[in-house]
């Protein structure tokens, strides 16, 4: 589940890429800075492949998101969604390490960075959570 959160931030990247290379003023602008700037084509297929490893739930929820927030995907650092920079709860942030979950307050989709986490002084019962929940069937 956590690679198909990794996978669905790259998508999120690659949709950012599509909409702003259907602007010509900002492809003008690379193309003067000296990038290569590609095809929308070539994006979308790869935007289609990278969609059809990603579970179809979860791109469902994630275009759902994207219908209200730009970022429909967001990093939780240190308990606070940075989608909209509100604490979450520690049970939030515990399963935000094993599964895909979402904040409380605007619904975006949180992602741990890999090898974050919260940290055991200020979360000390989320690791034993997170164990009982991936041992649970
Ligand atoms: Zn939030």
């Amino acid at each position: 589940m956590l690679d198909d959160l990794f996978r669905l931030v790259r998508l999120q990247d690659l949709d950012h890429l599509i909409e702003a290379y259907a602007d010509p003023e900002r492809r003008k602008l690379e193309r003067g800075m000296g990038f290569k700037v590609g095809k929308r084509a070539v994006l979308r297929q790869q935007r289609e492949e990278l969609a059809a490893t990603i579970s179809p739930a979860l791109v469902g929820r994630y275009t759902r998101l994207r219908g209200r927030h730009s970022r429909a995907v967001v990093l939780l650092r240190d308990g606070i969604c940075l989608g909209c920079f509100v604490r979450c709860p520690s049970s939030v942030v515990a399963l935000c390490r094993v599964i895909a979950n979402t904040c409380e307050s605007c619904g975006r989709i949180l992602v741990v960075p890999r090898g974050r986490g919260p940290t055991p002084s200020a979360h000390a019962e989320a690791p034993s959570f997170a164990a009982r929940l991936l041992a649970s069937p």
